[in-house]
């Protein structure tokens, strides 16, 4: 099985999962280079797996259905297009592989993950939940959604590759600098994603616990450089998460 990140729009990433001549695509948001990988790689559209409702993650279904007409679309409740509605739990299979659906509400209320394993390992199709060095912003779900979706996904082997939807790894780095400027991993991934035009994903979660603040609330360090930029006294790991993503709005 081979993972493909193909780019959309300004930074977004679609996904492509290759086993044999079938792709899995993972939230295309729009059709145009999706169908010109499949053709160019003479791939059949075997599924499509929606993280959540946003048009940059939807706005391909449609057409590719037209053209894939007997490809299963799955999503959560939200999700008008979806063949196969899906819920936390849920598995199917792809290629040799098993797909887990995780609820990973937060960014939007039904948002979830795809989380497939293969002889590879476990990869985890994550939206605009986990960011390289960062987090979705909260939506239509609550901020603590989404430090409850970090949590569990902070229980998986720290081999568990990451998939997000968005290459916005330098910006939310330098953001990280800026809550741990003596973090040297923080550093050296910065100097990393400046220096490359390729895309910096996938990510190891043992990465993610380096340099994401997001995953890195309960650390002393972080707990109160949050406490000084917010100017107030944070009482817990949630209090810390959701200051954190209120200071990076603004940043
Ligand atoms: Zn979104």
């Amino acid at each position: 099985m081979t993972i493909t990140p193909i780019k959309a729009f300004n930074d977004n990433y679609i996904w492509i999962v290759q086993s044999g001549n079938q792709a899995a695509c993972i939230d295309p948001g729009e059709h145009e280079p999706v169908l010109a990988f499949l053709i160019h790689n003479r791939l059949m559209l075997a599924q499509t797996w929606i993280t959540h409702h946003h048009h940059d993650h939807c706005g391909g279904i449609l057409p590719l259905k037209r053209v894939y007409m007997s490809s299963p679309v799955y999503g959560a409740s939200d999700i008008e297009e979806a063949t196969h509605t899906v819920e936390a739990g849920n598995q199917f299979s792809f290629g040799d592989g098993l797909v887990t659906v995780w609820a990973t509400p937060g960014h939007t209320a039904h948002h979830v993950s795809y989380l497939l394993e293969n002889a590879d390992g476990l990869h985890v199709f994550c939206g605009d939940t986990v960011f390289s060095a960062g987090c979705g912003r909260v939506f239509t779900g609550t901020v603590e959604e989404l430090f409850d979706s970090f949590n569990r996904l902070n229980q998986l082997p720290e081999s568990t590759l990451f998939y997000p939807a968005h290459e916005y790894t330098a910006s939310n780095l330098r953001f990280a600098a800026h809550i741990e400027p003596d973090n040297a991993d923080i550093q050296t991934a910065l100097n990393a994603a400046l220096q490359q035009d390729a895309p910096t994903l996938p990510v190891t979660l043992a990465h993610e616990r380096a340099v994401n603040p997001f995953f890195r609330v309960g650390l002393p360090q972080v707990w109160s450089r949050a406490e000084t930029l917010c100017g107030r006294k944070l009482h817990s790991e949630l209090e810390v998460f959701a200051a954190l993503r209120e200071l990076k709005n603004t940043f």
